[in-house]
């Protein structure tokens, strides 16, 4: 038979309506697949098997079609909950977590008939852009074993290159679906900050934090968009609007052409820091959605340099806050419980014992950002350049229908290679920042392998609030364009894609 782990989403959700295969097929198939590679790449921090299979037997047995993608599997990012499995967030915290509830996309996963591999390995608490910030060890890019797959996210897009997986959700607070997006040569989506629920996603930084599909081709990740998108009054900042249409988007992107687009270049994300390879695929992009028709014009986006600092105030108050729940008295670990240590002792060694490096220090950083006397200085000052950001897109998005960038500066680096300097971990997120500040909808969509070291490069789409289709029409034209390039992964430990 066909390796089934070849085919898109889109292709298997037909052939499973169709009866052509079932659902315990497709799921079996991927599970092989993990077996086989998935010691190489570490993608998953837990699989379940038994649960995936009884999912897909459920889908094979019903009468009618529970969603367009019903049947096809899916690996979860381990920031959101599962009730059947653990969530660790790749942190020692909360090892052996199983929690008491399903996370909004949980739940319409399940309730869309997708049948769930299990939890991907994450930087811990998804502070991180390598995914070696996991207490559980890093995951490892399928077109090179010695590098990173990206992060916060990096089990997610590298289950997908490795084709462990048709589908995955990540979430992306600062670039973490984007970036190990770009760096694994797949696609991922950051919606509209509000378009689809955080609850039962771990929260990092609540007011950044967004969930999102990945995948391997811009239609599937529509189909996915679709599945997880939509009001819930379970989170407050949920917005109470229609899903913007973004199958339909895609399926237009797909067959057309984009006449009547108008595409800006962000002008200040060019120049020193960036690959040579990355900067001339970009421009190769660039042109390919001139050829498409679209009207391409440059844009400046001032206040854009001055994101990440920004965000590095903001993410680490909101962490230092939301961390505060970790204290050893609700759930999760608890160290030194021997009757000889103070509550406040315990919490501290178990604090102490359970938090990785840089989750200690985003803690450290955010508790200083909002202590008073420096809060007007450090926080109160990102927040202002958080509203210019947003006053950049507005005047921006007056001009053109979307924003394009590089998604990450330069291509996935060695594992090791910046663990000893944060700075030059956190430059990773340079162009994906301002999306997430601002709360619009951005993509990184494939923009082939680099010509300098053979790695796969991402090209970013931003869009306004609540024009996410706009990112799958152009991201849809643009991958028909472009063509294949998968089809050049390296053989995984001996065993081909
Ligand atoms: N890499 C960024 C950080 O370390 C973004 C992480 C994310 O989006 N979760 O904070």
């Amino acid at each position: 038979m066909t390796d089934l782990t070849k085919f898109t989403a889109a292709e298997l959700a037909e052939k499973i309506a169709a009866r052509e295969v079932s659902s315990v097929e497709v799921t079996q198939a991927h599970l092989d697949r993990i077996g086989q590679v998935d010691d190489f790449v570490h993608a998953f921090l837990h699989v379940d098997a038994e649960g995936a299979l009884a999912a897909a037997k459920a889908v094979d047995e019903a009468p009618e079609r529970a969603s367009a993608l019903a049947g096809v599997p899916l690996a979860l990012k381990d920031v959101l909950t599962t009730k059947d499995m653990p969530t660790t967030v790749g942190s020692k915290t909360l090892e052996g977590w199983i929690p008491p509830y399903d996370a909004t996309v949980t739940r319409r996963l399940r309730e869309a008939g997708v049948p769930i591999l299990g939890k991907t390995n994450m930087d811990e608490f998804a502070m991180g852009s390598s995914t070696e910030n996991s207490a559980y060890g890093p995951t490892h890019n399928p077109w090179d074993h010695a590098r990173i797959p990206g992060g916060s996210g990096g089990g997610s897009a590298a289950s997908l290159a490795a084709f462990e997986a048709p589908l995955a959700i990540g979430t992306d607070t600062g670039g973490s679906i984007r970036q190990p997006g770009a760096v694994t040569g797949t696609v991922g989506v950051k919606p509209t900050y509000g378009g689809v629920s955080r609850y039962g996603l771990v929260a990092f930084s609540s007011s950044l934090d967004q969930a999102g599909p990945c995948a391997r081709t811009v239609l599937d990740a529509a189909l996915l968009h679709e599945v997880i998108a939509g009001y819930d009054p379970l989170d407050s900042t949920s917005i109470d609007a229609p899903v913007p249409p973004v199958v339909a988007a895609a399926r237009e992107g797909l067959h057309g052409d984009l006449k009547g687009v108008k595409v800006g270049v962000v002008r200040e994300f060019s120049g020193d820091g960036y690959q040579a390879g990355v900067q001339r695929s970009f421009e190769a992009a660039v042109d390919q959605l001139r050829a498409l028709g679209a009207e391409v014009v440059e844009v400046s986006c001032p206040h854009f340099v001055y994101a990440l600092p920004a965000y590095y105030l903001i993410a680490p108050s909101e962490c230092s806050s939301n961390l505060a729940r970790f204290d050893a008295m609700r759930y999760g670990l608890r160290v030194a419980d021997d009757g000889t240590h103070s509550a406040e002792e315990v919490m501290s060694l178990t604090r102490e014992a359970g938090f990785g490096p840089e989750v200690k220090r985003r803690i450290m950083l955010g508790t200083y950002a909002l202590s008073s006397g420096y809060y007007d200085a450090y926080y109160g000052s990102a927040q202002k350049v958080r509203t210019l950001i947003t006053r950049d897109f507005d005047a921006a998005f007056e001009r053109v229908d979307v924003l394009v960038s590089p998604t990450t500066p330069t291509t996935a680096f060695k594992i090791g290679e910046r663990v000893d300097d944060p700075m030059a971990m956190y430059l990773a997120d340079l162009c994906t920042i301002p999306a997430n500040l601002a709360g619009n909808a951005a993509m990184s969509v494939p923009s082939g392998l680099s010509d300098e070291d053979g790695l796969p490069v991402g090209l970013q789409i931003m869009a306004p609030a609540l024009a996410d289709d706009r990112l799958y029409r152009v991201g849809a034209a643009y991958e028909v364009a472009r063509g294949d390039f998968l089809d050049r992964l390296p053989e995984l430990k001996g065993v081909s894609a």
